[in-house]
């Protein structure tokens, strides 16, 4: 019979998968002795069935808990329901990936009425009993039944004002009992019924929430994000209670290894006297550094520093870690590897292997390539810095400069930021459901909450500035604005960010890009360019990207959008001529134009890039891109065409196409006006010529790739055309210039027919942009309109422009490959769609067996890491 429940002791660290990341640490914890409160974890694959079996948890799952239970029982000495000895529990969620915040949790579980009473005999603490009772009311009634959590904090805001005080501190026993009576009030109006007072009820209520919490909104979000697939489900860990709130010599914390910002080896993190874990991670009150607790506590403190030693030792890693201190002894709550900065991960990556914990490639797999991102983020130009007003400090929680003008909630962040507006997101706190709001803004800025809040914990993986804690900002939500420093700031004024300084400055100063090719990141990048098979390339379309991507390690470039050169200035009158021309006397004419244009872009290129492999794709512009639709541009046209406005416009519109995507476009065009082709092929091959007699040195091997291939002939046709040109130039310059001529595979039909397009092909190059658009059969311009729908049924898990449909399109890819090396084994296989820079879409091409990867400039050193990590996993 399958097994859904699993006690802590029953459990270890490689069992992730079905206890999930806090049920499998727990259970290592307490394998290696040290001091977690007892439990038992309820697998993931009782989550998975609780779906499965139309959200009911079934019977057999139900018995296996209460036997649980009872274990617990019996090794507690306590009893669920017993107001003589009362067994207490924590109920918490745990995913095989870190989800921080996005799923529920209840702690004191197993409160009623009569057992508070007993409890509050028990611990001679009535005032702790009763606190912990109404916490356990709210928590329940908000998590588990869905009540308003904001009626509860008003009626604890009505008790303080009619006795006068601020903090909840200063409410005694008799406030707590008041403050009981008026929820369990409230939940009875709200529900129709009493506030349950079984435990066994409470405790499968909220197993039965946490599940549910696995589908809610934001953590719907948060998986997509991150690519966490939706049927992992999550465990749900049940630990019996201690408390952190049971006095003067209780607390709880949260304390790193290393410092998660910066990455600096030194036991990081903070702690909260007389509270429960939430006050810390909710950021209400502003907790002590945790070298405070040397003083406070030396004992604990010594042994939390040797079970935080044990622990970075035993997992090679920085670890994150929960505790709790109940009247002068520490527990454990939780172990995890902490979520840090790029610049902290790389840090502690290189510091680990110079420690000797870990070897290099293990190094390389330990830095997410979606990190690195942040490095690759622009710093505050330092003259406009010298003359900028500092108005604030706040605690330095996420690198990263950021200048953008204030909103204050998540939904205006979203707003604002659709209408191409830089925001700065300021809140009191934030929440999970601000995830979204965070995610488009440049920078956040909180009043409350410390380094390990929510707001500094969610920046830090997304990689967006953030300064937290500003206690000094007073905000008025309702006038929309903020006072600091005695100035009031409003929605849509400027202000400025240092995440790494926790610096607030009024109006916006500018930003430099980074330069992150230097220590850690060199030494890094170093050994995941020695780890990687694939080569890294870029889309490049001129000059000056071509560099930045050189300068960010890119080996070659895999794209060069040649209509990409004319959107500028004259050039765009240029290429409407081309497209508008009638006749081939005509459209010679404007190619003449083009031609010294693209000749010396391409010479730009082919020197930026220093002799390293070019592939120039030809003409592929949709053709309603280019077209003139302001009336003065048509008459301007006109003109110098020397047409009759008339026809001009009659010419316009005969080339309106109803789905231009599926145009007029790619090696169509060449098909139907070859001279298209001569031309580009002119431009191509006289750059690489002149640059070759330039730079006998380099050995230029110039790729032109003809785009939008379907069928085998088509290819020949155009090809045929290229040779025959480049050949007669290269003849004529007396030099042994080599060339190849590929072809993009995009629409399905070239990848059903692979074998036979590799025999005009020396290379394919996978563009699947458009082989993704054609598979699905939806517009790559539209798609994001609806495609929200269908991630909330479920249908789509995420953006399949965004990480490559292995599935479907995944196959036409590893289809296409094969059939092409069959019919010719030298040829050479690359990626140069959006997914090129995608790390899952990388470890697939890696699968595959592509030859390289092409990508925008900025992913270049994210595709680095994440092929280095492709070749590693895949050598196993
Ligand atoms: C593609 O279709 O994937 C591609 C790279 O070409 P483009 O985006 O220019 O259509
Ligand atoms: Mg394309």
């Amino acid at each position: 019979m399958a097994k859904y429940v699993y006690k802590f002791t029953e459990g270890n660290k490689d069992m992730r998968e079905l206890l999930g990341g806090k049920g499998a640490n727990l259970a290592e914890m307490t394998l290696a002795g040290m001091p977690v409160p007892q439990g038992f974890t309820v697998t993931t694959e009782a989550c998975t069935r609780y779906y499965d079996d139309n959200r009911t948890i079934a019977p057999e799952i139900q018995a296996e808990i209460l036997d649980n239970l009872a274990w617990l029982e019996a090794h507690t000495g306590k009893k669920f329901g017993d107001p003589a000895n009362p067994l207490l529990v924590s109920v918490r969620s745990g995913a095989r990936a870190s989800m921080p915040g996005m799923m529920d949790t209840i702690l004191n579980l197993g409160l009623n009425d009569t057992v508070v009473e007993g409890f509050a005999q028990f611990t001679g603490n009535p005032r702790f009993a009763y606190d912990s009772y109404r916490r356990f009311i709210q928590m329940f009634s908000d998590v588990v039944m869905g009540l308003s959590k904001k009626r509860f904090e008003e009626i604890i805001d009505d008790v303080k004002e009619k006795k006068g005080v601020k903090l909840d501190v200063d409410l005694d026993t008799e406030d707590m009992k008041d403050l009981v009576v008026r929820f369990k009030a409230f939940y009875q109006q709200e529900k129709g019924e009493a506030f349950p007072q079984d435990p066994k009820t409470q405790l499968m209520e909220a197993v039965r929430a946490v599940f549910r919490s696995w589908d809610n909104p934001r953590a719907n979000v948060y998986r997509r994000m991150n690519e966490i697939p939706y049927d992992w489900g999550t465990a749900v860990n049940v630990q019996s209670m201690v408390f952190g709130n049971s006095g003067s010599s209780s607390g709880t914390g949260v304390a790193f290894t290393r410092n998660p910002a910066t990455g600096e080896k030194a036991l990081f993190g903070e702690y909260l006297i007389n509270a429960q874990g939430e006050d810390v991670v909710a950021g209400v009150r502003t907790p002590s550094p945790i070298s405070q607790l040397q003083q406070e506590m030396p004992q604990v403190y010594e042994e939390f520093v040797q079970i935080a030693n044990r622990l970075e030792k035993h997992y090679k890693d920085m670890q994150d870690m929960e505790f709790t201190i109940e009247n002068g002894k520490l527990y454990m709550l939780q172990t995890r590897s902490g979520k840090r900065t790029a610049a902290a991960a790389l840090k502690i990556a290189v510091d680990l292997v110079d420690e000797g914990e870990i070897s290099q490639e293990e190094a390389v797999l330990r830095v997410d390539p979606k990190q690195l991102d942040a490095l690759l983020h622009p710093t505050f130009d330092p003259d406009a810095l010298e003359q900028a007003t500092v108005i604030g400090s706040g605690l330095a929680a996420s690198p990263g400069a950021a200048a953008g003008r204030v909103v204050f909630t998540a939904e205006e962040a979203k707003e604002w930021a659709q209408r191409g507006e830089k925001v700065i997101l300021v809140r009191l706190e934030t929440s999970p459901e601000d995830i979204e709001g965070m995610q488009v803004a440049q920078g956040i800025l909180t009043v409350r909450g410390g380094m390990t809040s929510h707001a500094a914990v969610v920046a830090r993986g997304m990689g967006t500035c953030c300064v937290s804690g500003c206690g000094e900002i007073a905000v008025d939500y309702a006038d929309k604005s903020f006072t600091l420093a005695g100035t009031t700031y409003r929605e849509g004024d400027w202000i400025s960010l240092n995440g790494s300084t926790g610096e607030i400055f009024a109006g916006a100063i500018p930003t430099i890009p980074a330069n992150p090719n230097s220590g850690d990141f060199g030494r890094l990048m170093g050994w995941a360019d020695q780890s990687r098979r694939m080569g890294v390339y870029t889309n490049a379309d001129n000059p000056r990207d071509a560099a930045q991507a050189r300068a960010f390690g890119a080996e070659g470039i895999g794209l060069c959008r040649t209509e990409h050169m004319f959107f500028e200035g004259d050039r765009i009158k240029a290429i409407r001529e081309m497209i508008v021309s009638d006749d081939t006397e005509a459209r010679k004419k404007a190619l003449a134009k083009l031609l010294p244009y693209q000749q010396s872009d391409f010479e730009g290129i082919y020197e930026a890039m220093e002799g390293c492999p070019v592939v120039i794709r030809f003409l592929d512009p949709p053709l309603h891109e280019f077209l003139p639709t302001q009336e003065e541009d048509i008459l301007e046209l006109a003109g110098k065409m020397n047409l009759p406005v008339a026809r001009l416009k009659d010419i316009i519109e005969s080339l309106h196409e109803f789905n231009p995507m599926m145009g007029h476009r790619g090696c169509r065009l060449s098909v139907s006006y070859p001279e298209i082709a001569q031309m580009q092929t002119t431009a191509v091959i006289q750059a690489a010529i002149n640059v070759q007699k330039k730079h006998p040195e380099w050995h230029m091997v110039p790729e032109i790739m003809i785009p939008l291939v379907g069928e085998a002939k088509e290819l020949k046709y155009v090809k045929d055309i290229v040779t025959a040109t480049a050949d007669a130039l290269i003849a004529a310059s007396g030099l042994e210039l080599e060339y190849l001529v590929g072809t993009m595979i995009e629409i399905p039909r070239a990848a059903l027919t692979a074998d036979e397009v590799a025999q005009e092909a020396q290379f394919f190059s996978f563009g699947t942009n458009d082989l993704t658009q054609m598979t699905f059969g939806f517009s790559r311009d539209d798609a994001g309109k609806f495609l929200s729908y269908y991630y909330d049924t479920k249908i789509y898990e995420s953006d399949p422009f965004a990480h490559l449909d292995q599935k479907g399109v995944g196959k036409l890819v590893s289809m296409a490959a094969k059939l092409g090396r069959q019919t010719r084994p030298d040829l050479i296989l690359g990626i140069c769609g959006e997914h090129g820079g995608d790390p899952t879409s990388i470890e697939f091409c890696e699968d595959v067996g592509l030859n390289y990867v092409s990508c925008s400039p900025f992913r270049v050193p994210i595709a680095r890491l994440a092929a280095a990590q492709a070749s590693l996993k895949k050598k196993g």
